[in-house]
C-alpha cells in the first residue's frame, strides 16, 4: 500500500470533501439518505424508520482483530460501531445497538479525533460499521480527520440496503466497500429484515460499489486497501438463498470478488419465533455453500 493515497485525501485537497459533506448534511432536513426515503426532518427531532437522530450516535470503537484477515493484518481494523440501523432483522446479533440505539452522542469533530486515535494505534483502516443512516455526518468527520492527517483507507461496512444517491455522494471517499448480501429473494428480505425489495436494492448498490472501487486489492502484506468485499451469512434451510447471491456475484459483479461466507449464525433477538431460524446451520449446509461458490468460479473466499 505504500503508494496508495485514499480518495478522500484527493477530494480534501481539491476542496470538494467539505462541500459534499455540507450538501449531504442538508439532506437530513428531508431525509432521503437511504432507500426508505422517509422525508422526515431529523434536524428538528423527527425520526424515520431507522430511529436515528441528526447527530451521530456510536456505541464504541476499538482495534478489532475479529474482522476479515485482509482488514485485520497484524495491527487490527479500526472499527467504529454506529447505533441504530435501517434494517430490522429478526435475527439481529447486535440488537441493543442496532434496534434500541444504545450508545452515546458524538460530534463530527470528536469522531474525527476517534479516527485519528485509531490510526495512531496502528490500525490498517477505519472500519465504519452500519453507516448507512449516518453517512453525511461521517463524511464531515472524515473531512475533519483529513485536516488532522488521516491517511488510512476507509471501509464502508454495511447491511447492503444503500441508496444509489448515497453511494454516488460517497464516490471517491470510500476505499473499501464491505456490504452484506443477506438474501437473494426480496420476499425473504421483507419477512426477515422488514424491508421491501432488499435484493433488488442491494444488487444495484453492490454494482455501484464495484463500479467505484473494483475487485479487492491487497498489498504485499496481504492487507486490503481498495475494492469490494462481500459478506454472506448462511442461514438455516437456505433462507439466505445462497446460490442466488453467489450467482449474482459471479455473473453480474466479478468472479474475482472477495467473498466471506459466514457460518457463525446463531439464533438471536426474535429468531426463536421464526423457525428454522431457531437453530444454527449444519456443517453440510455450510459445505454446500462453499461447493456452490467453487462451481461458480469464485475462488477468493474467506471461510
Ligand atoms: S436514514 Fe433513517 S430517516 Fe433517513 S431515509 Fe433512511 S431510515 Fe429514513
Amino acid at each position: 500500500m505504500p503508494d496508495y493515497i485514499p480518495g478522500y485525501i484527493k477530494l480534501y485537497k481539491k476542496g470538494e470533501l467539505k462541500k459534499r459533506a455540507d450538501e449531504a448534511l442538508k439532506r437530513l432536513e428531508n431525509c432521503d439518505i437511504c432507500p426508505h426515503n422517509c422525508r422526515v426532518d431529523r434536524t428538528k427531532g423527527e425520526r424515520g424508520r431507522c430511529g436515528a437522530p441528526s447527530n451521530l450516535i456510536i456505541s464504541g470503537f476499538h482495534r478489532h482483530f475479529g474482522e476479515e484477515k485482509v482488514l485485520v493484518g497484524d495491527r487490527g481494523s479500526g472499527t467504529i460501531f454506529f447505533s441504530n440501523c435501517n434494517l430490522s432483522c429478526v435475527f439481529c446479533q447486535n440488537c441493543d445497538i442496532s434496534c434500541y440505539g444504545e450508545g452515546y452522542e458524538i460530534s463530527e469533530k470528536k469522531l474525527a479525533d476517534v479516527m485519528i486515535r485509531l490510526q495512531r494505534y496502528g490500525c490498517h483502516n477505519i472500519n465504519l460499521v452500519s453507516p448507512s443512516h449516518y453517512w453525511p455526518n461521517i463524511m464531515m468527520a472524515v473531512y475533519y480527520a483529513a485536516l488532522k492527517g488521516l491517511n488510512i483507507p476507509i471501509v464502508y461496512n454495511t447491511g447492503g440496503y444503500d441508496a444509489l444517491s448515497a453511494l454516488k455522494s460517497l464516490d471517491g471517499i470510500i476505499d473499501i466497500y464491505m456490504p452484506d448480501i443477506k438474501f437473494s429473494d426480496d420476499k425473504m428480505g421483507e419477512k426477515y429484515a422488514g424491508v421491501k425489495g432488499y435484493f433488488s436494492v442491494t444488487k444495484k448498490a453492490v454494482k455501484e460499489m464495484y463500479r467505484q472501487t473494483g475487485d479487492l486489492k491487497v498489498d504485499k502484506r496481504g492487507i486490503a486497501y481498495r475494492g469490494l468485499l462481500v459478506r454472506h451469512l448462511i442461514l438455516p434451510d437456505d433462507i439466505s438463498g445462497t446460490k442466488g447471491v453467489l450467482e449474482f456475484i459471479a455473473n453480474d459483479i466479478s468472479k474475482n470478488t472477495y467473498v466471506n461466507l459466514m457460518d457463525q449464525y446463531y439464533p438471536a433477538h426474535r429468531a426463536e419465533d421464526y423457525p428454522p431460524l431457531n437453530r444454527r446451520i449444519t456443517a453440510n449446509e455450510f459445505q454446500r455453500a462453499v461447493e456452490t461458490a467453487a462451481k461458480l468460479g469464485l475462488t477468493r473466499l474467506e471461510k
